[in-house]
């Protein structure tokens, strides 16, 4: 029995884990948290919540976070703890020398979707205004970029479309390259909710995931399709759409452009993306695609709900804009119940894009090439600023091992465990004369760190969370910053000693300043979310209340864009060496890399990863479950546990990524997405043998 004692107030805020942003009450005794409780009023959650949100936020006052920055002249040294101003001096005095002997774009930054709005906004005001260079990224480099560019190509805005209230309208779901009920808990429970009452499922994953079957819930057909064909798959649906008919041509030539659909439809109807050629090649029953195909066009109101393993592809913004292409032929786009939505990961990943975190794009995605935005900007900051897209992750670390980059601070964000190709991202690191880690603990990129900065929790600091249905959320303070500083107030001392003064005495300034020069945002203050508890953006004037479903009456580009979705396979090819596919996924009681979710006392959140090998292949292999394996791929090695299951098909091996031990990217390749360099983390090929242990 655990005695937690009585709490004496509450503070309501936001959970820090996944997209879906679950609200709480955060339940005190004087300066002590005691429980957190979901709350009612919570738009996202409605008074539910998952066992991370609920029971995993011990780590905020777990030993191992540090609480003093850290300094050191080269990373053999040992780490010298300092206050905050020698901290600050040095790091700006090493970035300035950096830039006068390198150019201003010899240093970046990566800021944190971990962290709020007001933050992530003012680290690319620092580096855009304060560095002088568009070099700064988001770790959606490496989860959900590729949404934003098929998105906003076909529709015009880089975001869901829907809410999740949506999904009580809707009577057909296609569920692709996610697992809703691990990654995704609390919107799983109302997505369950409304198959139980009738709606019809279908799921496109190479594992056989919860949804396929579970108490109560069976989806209609299961495509279980070979990793790396999710083009293949989507443009044969199409296929069946377009050539039986089903194509809602009503909804085309009104809302989207008609030229570019023919074209498109003309294409899909080629016989060379018939379920029947697609289908054997994928590792799919021609039939299952049809009857997939027939389900979603006929069966009404149709949604398309997604996760990584649509994004992290070689092709994954083409598979983006392939389910886009999807939803508006069959009319399924600007009402409730219909759409296309990204499961986003990362409890800010959606506002983090949206606060101008990628190179290319200032806040509200509006190019930096574009003359009268930049002219706003460079007014209201009194600086010039850059129109060239600044450098992307993948492309500093590169620079850095050309040896033209020089400098990167890195916000809440562990790029050696979380980048693919660790040994690369090791060595960019290490070519670097100033890295800068923000952060709760001493992570991994941070043993190639010359400054430590020590991060807040969020729940020591006041901001904004924005989830996966665009809702923009209040997170309130609530227990003082146990290293002196939220993360904010960190950058403010960071930019004046780099000489860019910014002066913000409360995060709800920064959101008026993110409201002023961002259209989506202009109605948005915190007066206005404390008035409605939370708000959809667009919020505006022509939107005061905000947006729960977007497109009604016309896309945001104008008309909807068809864009021609070629498959093209990817180069990571299996063969005699290397004969089994590797996806990777996430479980319920563990967060990414694990940093916060290992450091809680409760024990539901330990264990390890598990490598899932179908029968056939470990029979083969002389694998007994729980055995020891080495899993093996071009790019490297690592040992973990066997756990022979069928839930993925022959051919096919799964694991997690949560535990640095397993060291999963040292095993993925340095294949990326064709538009946006997202990572190709859901194909590998590898080899799996017996071993006796790490
Ligand atoms: Fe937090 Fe996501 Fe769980 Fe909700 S579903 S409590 S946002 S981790």
């Amino acid at each position: 029995v655990i005695e937690i004692g009585q709490p004496e107030h509450s503070v309501v805020t936001t959970c820090a884990y996944c997209g879906v942003g679950c609200a709480f009450k955060a339940e005190m005794r004087g300066d002590e948290l005691v429980r957190m409780v979901p709350y009612k009023d919570g738009k996202a959650n409605r008074g539910h919540s998952c066992v991370k949100g609920r029971f995993a936020w011990g780590y905020a006052t777990h030993k191992e976070r540090i609480l003093s920055p850290m300094i050191r002249d080269s990373i053999d040294q040992p780490w010298r703890e300092v206050g905050w101003e020698e901290a600050i001096g040095f790091t700006a005095d090493r970035l300035k020398n950096i830039q006068a002997r390198y150019g201003k774009d010899s240093i970046g930054g990566i800021t944190s979707s971990r962290c709020t709005n007001e933050e992530t906004f003012l680290v690319q005001k620092l580096i855009r205004a304060g560095f002088g260079t568009n070099n700064v990224d988001t770790c959606a480099r490496v989860c959900h970029s590729p949404t934003g560019y098929g998105l906003k190509t076909t529709f015009g805005t880089s975001a869901g479309t829907q809410d999740f209230d949506s999904v009580e309208d809707t009577d057909v779901v296609i569920v692709i390259g996610a697992n809703p009920t691990d990654g995704h808990p609390v919107f799983a429970s109302r997505l369950k909710k409304r198959l139980r009452q009738g709606a019809k499922l279908i799921v496109i994953d190479p594992r056989r995931i919860d949804l396929v079957k579970s108490p109560h819930i069976k989806a209609e057909v299961h495509l279980p399709l070979r990793p790396g064909t999710n083009v293949a798959i989507v443009t044969a649906l199409a296929h069946v759409i377009v050539t039986e008919g089903l194509a809602d041509e009503e909804f085309v030539r009104e809302r989207c452009d008609w030229a570019e659909f023919q074209e498109w439809a003309a294409f899909v109807a080629e016989p060379r993306n018939s379920p029947e050629v697609v289908g054997p090649m994928a590792g799919v029953e021609p039939d299952a695609i049809r009857q997939a195909a027939r389900l979603f066009a006929t069966g009404g109101n149709g949604a398309v709900y997604y996760g990584l393993g649509v994004t992290e592809h070689s092709q994954g913004t083409t598979t983006v804009m392939a389910i886009a292409n999807l939803a508006m032929a069959t009319g399924n786009i600007g009402r409730p119940g219909v759409g296309v939505n990204p499961l986003r990961g990362q409890n800010n990943v959606q506002g983090a894009c949206d606060m101008g975190s990628f190179p290319h794009e200032f806040s509200g995605y509006r190019h930096v090439s574009d003359d009268a935005t930049r002219q706003m900007f460079e007014e209201l900051w009194g600086v010039p600023l850059s129109g060239e897209p600044g450098l992307r992750i993948p492309n500093m670390l590169d620079a850095a091992v050309d040896g033209t980059f020089k400098g990167l601070y890195v916000q809440g964000e562990d790029i050696l465990q979380s980048d693919p190709n660790t040994h690369h991202v090791a060595a960019g690191l290490a070519a670097m004369e100033c890295v800068i880690v923000q952060d709760l603990f001493l992570n991994e990129t941070a043993n190639y760190a010359h400054v430590f900065l020590p991060g807040c929790t969020f729940l020591e600091k006041d901001g904004t969370f924005t989830n996966a249905e665009r809702r923009i959320q209040r997170v309130r303070r609530v227990m003082a910053p146990l290293n002196g500083y939220a993360d904010w107030e960190v950058t403010l001392l960071l930019a004046r000693a780099m000489g860019f003064k910014m002066d913000y005495a409360h995060p709800s300034q920064i959101m008026d300043e993110i409201s002023r020069v961002t259209p989506s945002f202009k109605g948005v203050s915190y007066q206005r979310l404390e008035e409605m508890g939370s708000i959809q953006w667009p919020c505006n004037d022509k939107a005061p209340l905000g947006t729960p479903v977007m497109h009604i009456d016309g896309f945001v580009r104008g008309k909807g864009k068809f864009v021609i979705t070629e498959y093209i396979p990817t180069e990571e090819r299996t063969g005699a060496r290397f004969p089994l596919l590797l996806t990777t996924g996430r479980i319920l009681s563990q967060y990414n890399v694990g940093a916060q979710t290992r450091r809680t006392a409760n024990t539901v959140f330990h264990g390890e990863d598990r490598l899932e090998i179908h029968p056939h292949d470990a029979e083969n292999r002389g694998i007994r479950d729980g055995d020891w394996v080495k899993l093996q791929s071009r790019a490297g090695e690592t040992s973990l546990r066997a756990e022979i299951t069928d839930r993925v098909a022959p051919g096919v091996v799964y694991t997690t990524f949560h535990h640095p031990d397993t060291q999963a990217n040292v095993i993925t390749t340095d294949y990326s997405d064709w538009a946006t360099n997202c990572p190709e983390y859901k194909v590998t090929a590898v080899q799996v043998a017996p071993s006796n242990g790490p």
